[in-house]
């Protein structure tokens, strides 16, 4: 029997949780699932899986990655999961962390392909996705995370049944926790959801240097991103940046100006269906994946760009 943690927001199981029930089921058995905190009850009714556990406690309100564990551990040695399957996302995979440490096992995060068996065959996407990782694991019981967008998920529909129970968690389960959110600025268009993505790099040269990036990306219906440079100088928020510790992004298009495509950059562009690059260095990383590419000084090209886009649309 396999556990899968499925996360939700707003009365619905995320996309990567149904990515999670889609590895799960490869290991064949039956599937149960576990939903923790406020809104799980709410979307328990569209997980497909043969039982739903949701915990529900009043110090659910905000994460807390130990009462997680706890509340995995305690559920998977209840129905006797052979294997945990968790999205991998930040919070699922934080929380798997800690699960793996209290019960003596290894945990294989960002897992693209499972071949049920003993040991279990795996394929691991590493670094920020440029390398396949053909694995095996070793487990009493197997702790997986599946890597984001990498496989379909299933279709949400109904579950067999659903408990709805209290877990028992200690004040050493809740001393991380979650305190703020910070939200990104209201308005425009999310990086997550953006068909086109204007991101500017280093060769932008300053925070207000963004004022063509962000001309640009109006115009098109956009979003904007930026690369590691520019939030490690302060001129983007770390909302903004794109790449193996930013965003994963997957547009229709990925105008990049002023980046040099540095692998953990295009770790999070990967996702794009087209690039365009303009730079001044017609050597420059990003030119040689780029499917255009200018060669040229963004502070020239961009706002011709976008003065011809108005012009066409007067
Ligand atoms: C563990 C780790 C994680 C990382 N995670 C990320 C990440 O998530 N995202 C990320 O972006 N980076 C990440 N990095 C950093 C990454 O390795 C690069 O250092 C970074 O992406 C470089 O940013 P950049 O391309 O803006 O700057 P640079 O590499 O300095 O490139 C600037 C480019 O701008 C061009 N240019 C200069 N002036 C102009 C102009 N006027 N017009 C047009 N082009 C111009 C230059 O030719 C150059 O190609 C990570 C690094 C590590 C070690």
């Amino acid at each position: 029997m396999n556990l899968v943690l499925v996360e939700h927001a707003d009365g619905v199981a995320t996309d990567v949780s149904l990515q999670a029930l889609a590895l799960a089921a490869g290991l064949g058995g039956e599937v149960q699932a576990l939903l923790i905190g406020p809104g799980g009850s709410a979307a328990a009714d569209g997980v497909p899986a043969a039982v739903v556990h949701v915990a529900e406690h009043p110090a659910l309100g905000a994460f807390a990655p130990d009462a997680w564990a706890a509340i995995i551990c305690g559920v998977a040695e209840r129905v006797g999961a052979t294997a945990v399957v968790a999205p991998g996302t930040g919070p699922a995979t934080d929380a798997m962390a800690r699960a793996a440490v209290r019960l003596g096992e290894p945990l294989a995060t960002n897992v693209s392909a499972v071949t049920a068996g003993t040991p279990l065959s795996l394929t691991r996407l590493r670094w920020g996705g440029s390398l396949l990782e053909e694995a095996e694991l070793h487990a009493g019981r197997a702790l997986l995370t599946v890597a984001p967008h990498a496989i379909a998920g299933v279709a949400a529909g109904a579950p067999g049944s659903v408990e709805a129970f209290t877990p028992e968690l200690a004040e050493a389960d809740l001393v991380v926790r979650v305190r703020d959110h910070v939200a990104p600025p209201a308005g425009g268009v999310s990086l997550a959801d953006a068909k086109v993505v204007v991101t500017g790099g280093r060769g932008v040269g300053s925070a207000e240097g963004f004022g063509v990036i962000e001309e640009l990306a109006v115009l098109l219906g956009g979003a904007v991103g930026c690369s590691r440079a520019v939030t490690m100088s302060g001129w983007r928020p770390h909302t903004d940046q794109v790449g193996q510790t930013g965003n994963k992004i997957a547009p229709e298009i990925y105008i990049a100006c002023g980046v040099s495509g540095a692998t953990q950059h295009i770790a999070g562009a990967k996702g794009a269906k087209r690039i365009l690059a303009v730079n001044t260095d017609p050597d420059a990383p990003i030119m040689s994946i780029a499917d255009y590419a200018v060669v040229g000084d963004l502070h020239e090209v961009v706002p011709a760009v976008s003065a011809e886009l108005r012009r066409r649309r007067a």
